[in-house]
């Protein structure tokens, strides 16, 4: 059987850390597959068994949403387009009882679903085709988010990624030790990226979170700021290596906070 889910060279999406076992001591995290199609099914069960995580499997919304509830998964893969319901209503009922992380299963091209779908709750999405290495990289980062928020006292927190240091207890930012003067908007801004590192953040989300729920259609304030804030901390701001643009959907912060140290 040829499966039509191909590796992917969409660089922007990698994440780099190694791909090495993505189940740390303790019990293996159990991951519901919601996904209609067969192949993809297999492929996402192949690839996430074979990194130890145990997975259960539905190919529809009311039998995904039945799953959801009675084995209570670590995280969902959802697809968008079931044959019984639109992926963001399940995304929707779910998000009356789950806080469980979401990564959502996409076609390309389909921009304003998968933005709809990260306001509905998603905490992340994978572009069709997808390959192993960025499906998993969703899946450790969406984990780890889930298991960081259990923790809670995220201010408490210094994010380092590469050369770049954000002390969200102290509001101060570095750069190669030596700080990095931002306003206060350019500063919630990078510190509302820093607290989700890893994970895709709509333009509204951030309009939201750091303008305010009134702000949300300014999406040009979004551009200025981001605009100044990459020429402060990116050593090319024309080839940003810490806050990556996802085309058409908002921005991610590069790395992950395994970084997080006290
Ligand atoms: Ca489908």
């Amino acid at each position: 059987m040829r499966c039509r889910v191909l590796p992917s060279v969409q660089a922007t999406c990698r994440e780099d850390a190694a791909m090495t076992s993505d189940v740390e001591s303790g019990q293996a995290p159990l991951i519901l597959i919601i996904e209609d199609e067969k192949p993809i099914r297999n492929f996402l069960r192949a690839s996430l068994t074979t990194q130890g995580y145990k997975t259960i499997e539905a190919p529809t919304a009311r039998e995904g949403l039945a799953l959801a509830a009675s084995h209570i998964p670590d995280l969902i893969v959802l697809d968008l387009g079931l044959p019984d319901d639109d992926g963001v209503n399940v995304l929707r009922k779910l998000r009356t009882w789950s806080t469980a992380p979401v990564v959502i299963l996409s076609a390309r091209g389909r921009e304003r679903d998968k933005v709809e779908a990260l306001d509905a709750g998603g905490d992340d999405y994978l572009t069709k085709p997808f390959g192993v290495g960025e499906l998993l990289a969703r899946v450790r980062v969406a984990l780890r988010h889930a298991s960081i928020a259990a923790d809670a006292g995220s201010d408490s927190e210094t994010i380092s990624i590469g050369d770049l240091h954000i002390d969200l207890l102290r509001r101060v930012v570095s750069l190669a030790n030596s700080e990095v003067h931002l306003t206060p908007i350019e500063y919630r801004l990078l510190a509302c990226l820093a607290r989700n590192a890893g994970k895709v953040l709509t333009h509204n989300f951030l309009l939201g979170q750091v303008w305010g729920p009134g702000s949300v259609s300014r999406s040009e304030y979004l551009r200025v700021f981001m605009g100044s804030l990459r020429r402060k901390i990116e050593p090319d701001p024309a080839d940003p290596k810490y806050i990556i643009t996802e085309i058409g959907i908002g921005y991610r912060l590069k790395g992950a906070p395994s970084d997080l140290s006290a």
